[in-house]
């Protein structure tokens, strides 16, 4: 049990040291605690992908945070040329991120940036109840990260076709890292019927049917987002969670969708389609799905 325990701890230490930090960046004010902060919620996540995934970053990103929403344009500018990395062509737009929120987050190739209202002070770490928020939030981040790497789409790859960017579809890319943002407060291993319900029960009120959430960018607002969670609860729930992220890995072998899908969960992308019509409608159907 010891050797057992001493072979973790080995493989533990090994996966996390080939972990790539990132590169911190925030605002003037406040700087030393800020990036504190934010290391110390970059080692939590970290750490629960390599534990509960067996996956790290190998590639070292910006990490941008900052409670001043103004000038983050101009800091993440900085940032990347700093590490030599070119701005894409869809600069940030941190009103549209940050204003009237709590907390903003966005991921792009080169980069994550979070913006949050400013802590009364960062004496004592975060406000109370703000640092869980914080990092589960970084975790959703953290996972289109991954996304990216196991897809090997860094910089991002267009489909064969040419008909939209390759990493999609887009309900399945922020389904996952939703399912990922709870999973790391609390697993989706203890989800019972009521939190089935409850997801079930968001997807049913929307119009919304995957086939309107497939091109790149397609999940915005409240009611997407609830479909495409769903959807991802129940392809985890019958497939596990480590075939979501294999289904990254097969879209970056086949560089095309559909095959990709069919590799990693054994149906087309149109058959999951029409199941999850059913899904959404029929409670009995979503918490059996996949259990014998
Ligand atoms: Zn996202």
């Amino acid at each position: 049990m010891r050797a057992w325990a001493a072979l973790v701890a080995i493989c533990l230490s090994t996966a996390l040291s080939a972990q790539e930090r990132p590169f911190f960046h925030t605002d003037v004010r406040e700087r030393a605690a800020k990036t504190a902060l934010m290391k110390a919620a970059f080692d939590d996540v970290a750490a629960y992908f390599v534990t509960r995934h067996g996956l790290s970053l190998s590639h070292p990103i910006v990490f941008l945070g900052s409670d001043e929403p103004g000038g983050m344009e101009t800091l993440l500018a900085d940032a990347l040329a700093r590490h030599d990395r070119r701005l894409r062509r869809n600069p940030l737009d941190s009103k549209a991120l940050c204003d009237g929120k709590r907390l903003g987050a966005a991921a792009n190739r080169e980069y994550i940036v979070m913006c949050w209202r400013p802590q009364d002070s960062y004496a004592n770490g975060w406000n109370s109840g703000f640092e869980p928020r914080f990092t589960s939030v970084l975790a959703h981040e953290m996972t289109h990260h991954l996304q990216y790497q196991l897809a090997r789409d860094r910089p991002a790859r267009r489909m064969a076709d040419n008909s939209d960017w390759l990493l999609g579809p887009s309900w399945l890319v922020e389904g996952m890292a939703e399912l990922v943002e709870t999973d790391y407060l609390t697993p989706l291993s203890a989800f019972g019927g009521k939190e089935i319900f409850d997801y079930q029960t968001r997807a049913r009120r929307s119009r919304l049917i995957l086939s309107d959430l497939q091109e790149s960018g397609s999940v915005r607002g409240a009611a997407a987002y609830g479909v495409a969670r769903f959807a991802s609860l129940m392809l985890a729930r019958k497939h596990g969670m480590e075939t979501l992220f294999r289904y990254f890995e097969e879209l970056g072998r086949l560089q095309d969708r559909a095959a990709a899908f069919e590799a990693a969960f054994g149906q087309s992308l149109a058959s999951f389609d029409a199941e999850f019509e059913a899904l959404r409608r029929d409670f009995g159907a979503a918490r059996d799905y996949g259990r014998k």
